[in-house]
């Protein structure tokens, strides 16, 4: 399979997407949940795998299964450039200038602490400010709570307004010489909502400080280009790309990548040790201590190939034609309050009903099948600043359909009439 150019920023107009296309290659979409058709519409907390996925994860290990780095032999050198390529891959796919600004890492949470462990310790000193958004996921809220601790430093969370959308005047006035980072997220994982990252991060810039984005919700839904942001950081999960958990990656510029003082010491991330001195390996491999998570580059390739394929446009013009189904139809159930409005948006929708906790209705869905989230999603703040404590969550993905979407509604009625 070809990896289509991901920079072509053209709107695939005309080329619609047809979700069936991709429903067929995710075996897991046919199978039946309490004896009916599954709908996974829990997308926000994983993505299902393609084939194309689970293909490449048992060939790796069929055929290739090696440590890297290491051993002059066949199979170290085949994984090798199957670890490698897979970090091309991501770069490409980010838009980064080149696979060293990439770091493997578990997962988005792993990429926010390195940073904030490695450049924070660095960088932070006593009276500096980490502006962080109201949005975010505790990931991009505890370490640098941590962090900040640790330096003295402070963390300013940056206020929403009523849609959902982050208070830009607000964010405005926060900016000053103290700020050294600004954390975002490129889409919220309880709201929805897609900062304005770029302009975002131009004003930040203004002010000399540094802008770390976690993309974790974005890069599966549309199409990234990290230079274009011109982002210091940013952050992503292989497991809501369609890709194995347990694998994602840092982007960062060089420059920043380049000031940033080792983090774990092992194995792959040194030059040369001796008791009397030891040298480190360059970056990216500084910060991959350890055998990694071999295989994991290697089902984020097959992810990313398998999403563009489709062209990264028209998935993402096709979920947001699904996202304004999704609100019309929801938008008749009387009781139901969808939290998160800001115009734009990905296809999230965090809802309460009136007389039914969270808890109740994720229930109530699973005996029909259909998989949505309950809880506090691991963002707190965003849900607090509508007044709750938990709500309910259906989060849609490029195999989600219309129908899907009328089961749910339909689901949802049938709980209201049932008295409660
Ligand atoms: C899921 C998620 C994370 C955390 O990702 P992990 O894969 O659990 O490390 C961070 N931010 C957002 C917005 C998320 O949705």
């Amino acid at each position: 399979m070809t990896t289509p150019d991901v920079r072509e920023r053209r709107p695939a107009r005309g080329a619609g997407f047809d979700p069936e296309r991709a429903r067929r290659d995710v075996p897991i979409l046919h199978r039946t949940v309490n004896g009916h058709p599954l709908a996974w519409l829990d997308n926000g907390a994983t993505t299902q795998k393609p084939r194309q996925v689970i293909e490449a994860l048992a060939g790796y290990y069929s055929h290739s299964n090696s440590n890297i780095h290491r051993g002059a032999h066949t199979l170290a050198r085949e994984a090798t450039e199957l670890y490698e390529g897979g970090r091309a891959t991501v770069a490409d796919f980010l838009g980064a200038s080149s696979p060293e600004d990439v770091v493997f890492t578990r997962g988005t949470t792993e990429a926010i602490n390195l940073v904030a462990r490695t450049w924070g310790s660095r960088n932070l000193g006593p009276g500096d400010e980490i502006l962080v958004s109201s949005l975010e996921h505790h990931s991009n809220i505890v370490p640098w709570q941590l962090i900040a601790k640790e330096r003295r430093a402070r963390v300013v969370p940056i206020p929403l307004l009523a849609d959902g959308a982050i208070d830009q005047d607000a964010f405005a006035d926060l900016l000053s010489c103290r700020t050294q980072l600004v954390a975002v997220s490129h889409a919220s994982n309880v709201l929805g909502t897609v900062p304005p990252v770029r302009e975002m991060t131009a004003l930040a810039h203004r002010y000399g400080a540094k802008v770390l984005v976690d993309g974790a919700q974005a890069v599966a839904h549309f199409p990234v280009d990290v230079q274009e942001l011109d982002v210091d950081f940013y952050a992503v999960s292989g497991h809501k790309l369609y890709a194995p958990t347990g694998i994602g990656a840092l982007y960062g510029k060089p420059e920043a990548l380049a000031g940033m003082p080792p983090w774990q010491g092992g194995g792959n991330m040194i030059d040369q040790v001796s008791f009397e001195r030891t040298t480190y390996a360059a970056v990216p491999h500084l910060f991959e201590a350890g055998t990694g998570h071999i295989s994991g580059p290697v089902g984020m390739k097959a992810a990313i190939d398998w999403l563009t394929s489709f062209g990264h446009e028209a998935v993402a013009a096709y979920e947001t034609e699904l996202l304004g189904y999704a609100q019309r139809a929801l938008a008749g159930i009387d009781g139901l309050e969808v939290l998160g409005t800001a115009p734009d948006k990905i296809a999230v929708l965090t809802f309460t009903l009136a007389g039914h906790d969270p808890m109740e209705i994720a229930d109530w869905l699973d005996q029909d099948g259909i998989a949505i989230r309950a809880g506090h999603h691991c963002a707190q703040p965003s849900l607090r600043h509508y007044g709750c404590t938990s709500a309910a969550r259906a989060s849609l993905a490029l195999y989600n359909t219309r129908e899907e979407v009328d089961r749910l509604v339909a689901s949802l009625r049938a709980l209201r009439a049932s008295g409660g």
